[in-house]
C-alpha cells in the first residue's frame, strides 16, 4: 500500500488512454468503479442534448424524421456497435432494453429450430434472461416450449439435440467469468443449437469478432460501457445468413418493410431493421450515438489491455493489504479468464460499498454478499485506483462502516 500512489503515477504517465479520461464529465475527487453499470457522461452530451431538444425537436418538429435522419437512428447506431462487436455492416440495430429483445430472439431462434423445444440457460445467469425465457415458456405449451437451468460447471456436457436454444452472458454479472463465446458457440452448433449471447457486461469492454466465431443472435447493452445514459437503448446483433428466415414475434411497425405504407399484412423488412418494434426512443438513442464517437479512434485491444492493467493493480493492492485479507475473491485470478470486472465477497459487503459511496468511491453491491468493482479503462487511472484501494484499506482497518447509516438498504444498490 506504501508505494501505490508512486506506482500509480508510473502507470499513468505510460498509459496511452490517459488522455481519454478528460472527454468525461466527471466530478471532482471521484472515483468511479460502476462504468460497468451505468457509464459516466462524455462532456459532448450537454451539446448534443440542447441540438436534439432544441433544433431537432423544438424548430425541426416532425420534420426531423427525415431532415435529422431520426428514422435510420436505429442502424446508424447499430453501424457504430457492430465496430466494437467485430460485425460487418448490417447486422446490428439499436431497439429497445436487453429484456426486450432477448424476448424477440427466443421467439426467432425457436422457429428457426422447429422440431425442438428447449432452451437452456445457466443458473447464474443474469435474472432478467431466465425471468424472459421463463414468460416466453408460459405463453406456450409444454410440446412447444420448456425451460432448463444447468450450473455453469455442467454447461458444455448438457448440450445434445434436444436443444433448440442456448441462451448464455458472456460476462457473469457476479463474478465477472468469462465464457469463451467461439468455443460454446461452436459446440452448441456441433448439435444445431441456436445460440443467443448477451454481452451486457462485454460490449466496449472486451474485444469480440462475432462474426467470425459464427455467433447466430446477441444482445447487448447502451447504457453500461457504451456510456449511453440512464435507461439508453440497447442491441440486437443477427447474423446475416438467418434474416431471410426470422419470424420475429414483436411485429411492430417500425420491423415493417414499409411502415408508412400502412398496410394491414405484416411484411417484414428484410434487412435488420425486422428486429424493430415500436417508434425508436429518439432523445436517448441520439445520446447514445453521440457517446460512441469515443471509440472512434480506440482499439478494443488497447481498451481491454489497460482494463486488465486495472483490474490486475487493484487487486495485487487488495491481495497485499493484510488489513484487506478479509476479503475474498470470487473472480477468476487470471484477469484474461474475467471481465473488466472483481467482485469480493465480505459479510458486511454492503455497508462497506455504502461507506465507499460517503467518501465518494464509488462501487456497488449484489445480493447477498459481494462488493463489485467495474474497471472501465476510458476514464479511470491508476492514481484513481490506488486511490480507490487507500480509501477500502482505511474503512476496513477503523470499522467505520460499522456505522449505523450504512446499513440502511436503498432501493437501489
Ligand atoms: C444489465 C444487464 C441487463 C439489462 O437488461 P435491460 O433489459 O436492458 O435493463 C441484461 N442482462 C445482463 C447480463 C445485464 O448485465
Amino acid at each position: 500500500m506504501i508505494n501505490a500512489l508512486k506506482n500509480a503515477l508510473e502507470l499513468d504517465h505510460k498509459d496511452p488512454l490517459a488522455p481519454v479520461k478528460d472527454k468525461f464529465e466527471l466530478p471532482q475527487n471521484t472515483v468511479y468503479l460502476d462504468g460497468n453499470s451505468l457509464g459516466p457522461m462524455l462532456t459532448s452530451i450537454k451539446a448534443a442534448v440542447t441540438d436534439v431538444v432544441q433544433q431537432q425537436w423544438g424548430s425541426g418538429l416532425i420534420t426531423s424524421w427525415n431532415r435529422h435522419h431520426w428514422i435510420d437512428l436505429p442502424t446508424t447506431v447499430g453501424e457504430k456497435i457492430a465496430k466494437l462487436l467485430g460485425a460487418a455492416p448490417g447486422q446490428v440495430v439499436c431497439t429497445d432494453s436487453v429484456s426486450v429483445n432477448l424476448f424477440k430472439l427466443l421467439g426467432c431462434a425457436l422457429k428457426l429450430n422447429p422440431k425442438r423445444n428447449v432452451v437452456l440457460t445457466e443458473t447464474s445467469n443474469f435474472p432478467t434472461d431466465v425471468y424472459i425465457a421463463d414468460g416466453f415458456r408460459s405463453f406456450l405449451s409444454q410440446q412447444e416450449c420448456q425451460l432448463q437451468l444447468c450450473d455453469s460447471a455442467q454447461l458444455l456436457g448438457s448440450l445434445n439435440a434436444d436443444i433448440a436454444v442456448l441462451l448464455l452472458t458472456q460476462v457473469d454479472f457476479r463474478s465477472g467469468k468469462l465464457h469463451d463465446i467461439a468455443k460454446i458457440t461452436a459446440a452448441a452448433q456441433h448439435f444445431g443449437i441456436i445460440v443467443i449471447w448477451d454481452l451486457a457486461h462485454s460490449a466496449g469492454a472486451v474485444p469480440l469478432r462475432l462474426d467470425a466465431w459464427n455467433v447466430d443472435f446477441a444482445v447487448g447493452c447502451g447504457y453500461k460501457y457504451l456510456n449511453g445514459g440512464p435507461g439508453a437503448p440497447a442491441f440486437i446483433y443477427a447474423a446475416k445468413r438467418h434474416h431471410g428466415n426470422i419470424v420475429q414475434p414483436l411485429q411492430g411497425w417500425m420491423g415493417h418493410k414499409a411502415p408508412f405504407d400502412f398496410d394491414l399484412d405484416y411484411s417484414p423488412s428484410p434487412d435488420v431493421r425486422q428486429f424493430l418494434c415500436g417508434t425508436p426512443p429518439i432523445v436517448s438513442m441520439h445520446i447514445l450515438n453521440t457517446a460512441l464517437d469515443v471509440f472512434q479512434d480506440i482499439s478494443m485491444e488497447d481498451i481491454r489491455a489497460k482494463a486488465m492493467a486495472l483490474s490486475g493493480f487493484f487487486e495485487n493492492l487488495i491481495a497485499t493489504s493484510e488489513t484487506l485479507g478479509e476479503m475474498q475473491l470470487i473472480s477468476p485470478t487470471d484477469p484474461t479468464q474475467r471481465g473488466n470486472q472483481l467482485a469480493y465477497r465480505h459479510p458486511n459487503a454492503y455497508a462497506i460499498c455504502q461507506a465507499l459511496i460517503a467518501e465518494n468511491v464509488i462501487a456497488d453491491f449484489r445480493s447477498p454478499d459481494l462488493l463489485r468493482f467495474g474497471f472501465s479503462a476510458l476514464f479511470l487511472s491508476f492514481t484513481d485506483i490506488a486511490n480507490a484501494a487507500l480509501t477500502l484499506h482505511k474503512l476496513v482497518k477503523t470499522k467505520a462502516y460499522l456505522e449505523p447509516r450504512f446499513s440502511q438498504r436503498q432501493r437501489v444498490t
